[in-house]
């Protein structure tokens, strides 16, 4: 199944969504807000949205080691 990168014309959060070849995407909306109607990113390249998605893992990562740092300094 092909990965569809979306932007919310909302809060501007860019999401990916795993959808079947055909399959409707007047039901989609953004996963951050609930906005219907994303703005479908056509052409961007998988490396590029794999670059995203490392970076926001790494930053989620970041805040993890933060917090439990502040949990084990009792
Ligand atoms: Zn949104």
């Amino acid at each position: 199944m092909p990965i569809y990168e979306f932007e919310c014309s909302s809060c501007k959060d860019i999401f990916e969504l795993l959808m079947k070849v055909g399959e409707d995407k007047e039901g989609v909306t953004c996963p951050k807000c609930g906005a219907r109607n994303p703005r479908e990113l056509i052409g961007r390249t998988s490396f590029h949205s794999r670059e995203r998605y490392e970076e926001r893992l790494t930053r989620r990562m970041a805040a993890r080691r933060a917090e439990s740092k502040g949990a084990g300094n009792q």
